[in-house]
């Protein structure tokens, strides 16, 4: 073994963001997402069984994922998890585990760029999938593919780089080096709201870096994740490597993170289940082999500060997008609204108005703003913090939604202060809670009041402002002058701390290192 060795097989192009959405009025959009989504409802409703161990596995115990815009369009039907097959997942990941392992990291990261050239292939089908299972409007779905993407092909990339054993120096006559190897067993559980992105970039980091993955997708985004499945099989990675293992969380989560086989597990989702799991995963049993190591992106609660001057064109439209894209579904969302006294009574109406023109209905049609919320139980929660935001404040908008569907108002309500649950919870939904602060250093100070620190921005053309911003407005990633949303893999390292995550970081620098031990040789 020499040093030189490990990874210096492969070698790849500067890694690249793939292409954003081009826009709507794009030739090749307009024809090719109507053909899309066309094309995937001649299959909607079939039946997805468990990916283990290389096998299709079925069960008797089913799940119906439906479209959010017309419940009565199944999308698909999910065999389901239970213990049993949750111990066969990880079993199969363990076996693979003894081989995987001393697999070189340039090959490794191979597969990575083959599953890449697959997922671009299918850039239109994928997205359209998401339409229809996740109510997501065209842009979002495009977006969310390219940045999976971009995971495989910067991950890929910086496994190259960190799988190069290292030449420590020497110390009399005694050569140093140094190297990573796997930590184990990964379990990999998603939320919905990225059903492909997210997915697919924990198991990309967790594979590359050389541990089999058992991956449990979102109840709410199950047909979407099994993508997975199919571009993991279609590159050839070596039998259970990838274990597809969709089922309840409530009946199989406990069992994956409690397991002894386990080394590594990585979450994004809400607070209350990722601090869950950090807790149980950190109990160490007689059996168990290893500390577990938790990657855990959790929720947000994100302010975007209004100050004395900006520029009002941008900030309506950042605004709006941050608060309602996606139905403000998205962890990074803006939900609170910090706007300093002097511009408040100018401002605000001018945003109202702005909403007021936004249209809402169906994520198939690109006409339409807004879409509908995930599933009934969004619904039916988003519509108490709607009722909540009318006592706690006052309602400045809210609109008509759809009859037929999950739909819930676009929200928009004043007279919050950093005590109102409107300003600390999240709603996870179109509602913004607006407050009104006396000047900039009280604006910044709400900003940090709540128990998350994931994005946040701030409009303003005060340099100095701009700079204490950088320094003390303290959220894992800050946008100056733009939307709170959007980030990008490799330019734009994502995730936060406080309650919002441990700080690894999704296609940062440091992300895959959280899946790795260092070793060191000396010789
Ligand atoms: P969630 O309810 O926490 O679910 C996330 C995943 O955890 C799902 O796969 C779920 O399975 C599973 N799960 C549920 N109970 C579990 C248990 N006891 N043990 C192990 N796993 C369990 O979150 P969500 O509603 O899907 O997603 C929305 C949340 O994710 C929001 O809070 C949002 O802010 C956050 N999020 C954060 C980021 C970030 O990067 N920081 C990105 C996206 C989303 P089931 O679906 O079967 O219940």
């Amino acid at each position: 073994m020499t040093p030189e060795t490990t990874a210096a097989a492969l070698t790849l192009p500067p890694f690249k963001n793939d292409r954003i959405f081009p826009g709507l009025d794009d030739p090749t959009v307009r024809k090719a997402f109507p053909k899309a989504i066309a094309d995937v409802r001649t299959k909607l409703g079939k039946t997805y069984p468990l990916h283990i161990n290389g096998q299709d596995v079925t069960t008797d115990k089913v799940l119906d994922s439906v479209n959010p815009a017309d419940p009565d369009e199944v999308v698909g039907t999910i065999c389901q998890a239970g213990i049993p097959e949750a111990e066969q997942a990880l079993t199969a990941a363990e076996k693979a585990m003894l081989t995987w392992r001393d697999v070189e990291p340039a090959e490794r990261a191979q597969y990575l760029v083959k599953a890449a050239a697959l997922a671009r292939e299918n850039l239109f089908e994928y997205a359209a999938w998401q339409v229809l299972e996740e109510g997501k409007q065209w842009a979002q779905a495009y977006n969310d593919v390219t940045e999976g993407i971009d995971f495989l092909e910067y991950y890929a990339r910086e496994m190259i780089r960190l799988g190069t054993r290292r030449d420590m120096g020497s110390y009399t006559d005694e050569s140093n080096f140094y190297f990573y190897q796997p930590k184990g067993v990964a379990v990999v559980i998603s939320p919905w709201n990225f059903p492909f992105a997210i997915g697919c970039g924990m198991c990309a980091a967790a594979i590359v870096t050389g541990n089999p993955v058992v991956f449990k997708p979102s109840s709410q985004a199950s047909v979407v994740g099994h993508q997975l499945v199919q571009i993991f099989r279609q590159v050839g990675l070596p039998e259970g490597v990838f274990n597809y293992l969709p089922g309840p969380g409530s009946v199989i989560g406990d069992y994956l993170v409690d397991s002894p086989k386990v080394g590594v597990i990585a979450f994004t989702g809400s607070m209350e289940v990722g601090l869950r799991i950090i807790e149980r995963a950190g109990r160490t049993g007689q059996d168990q082999p290893s500390v577990k190591k938790i990657v855990c992106e959790m929720g947000g609660k994100n302010g975007i500060i209004l100050d004395e001057e900006f520029d009002e064109d941008a900030a309506v439209k950042d605004v709006l997008y941050s608060a309602f894209g996606y139905q403000g579904q998205k962890c990074s969302a803006c939900s609170r609204l910090i706007v300093v006294d002097k511009v408040y009574d100018h401002f605000v109406p001018k945003l109202v108005e702005a909403a007021k023109q936004l249209k809402i209905g169906p994520a198939e049609d690109p006409q339409n703003y807004m879409g509908p919320v995930i599933d009934q139980n969004a619904q039916r929660t988003i519509s108490q913090y709607i009722n909540l935001a009318q006592t706690e404040g006052k309602i400045l908008y809210r609109s008509e939604t759809p009859d037929k569907g999950y739909y819930v108002p676009l929200t928009i309500a004043e007279g919050f202060t950093p005590e109102s649950r409107l300003a600390q919870e999240e709603v996870f939904g179109p509602v913004l809670a607006i407050m009104r602060a006396r000047d900039f250093d009280q604006a910044l100070e709400w900003a940090n009041s709540t128990r998350f620190a994931l994005t946040g921005a701030i409009f303003s053309k005060n340099q100095d402002h701009l700079d204490t911003a950088v320094r003390q407005f303290r959220v894992g990633n800050l946008y100056l002058n733009r939307a709170s949303v959007g980030a990008l893999v490799k330019v734009q390292p994502f995730g936060g701390f406080k309650m919002s995550g441990v700080g690894t970081k999704a296609g940062g620098p440091d992300y895959l290192l959280h899946f790795m031990y260092p070793r060191a040789v000396t010789q």
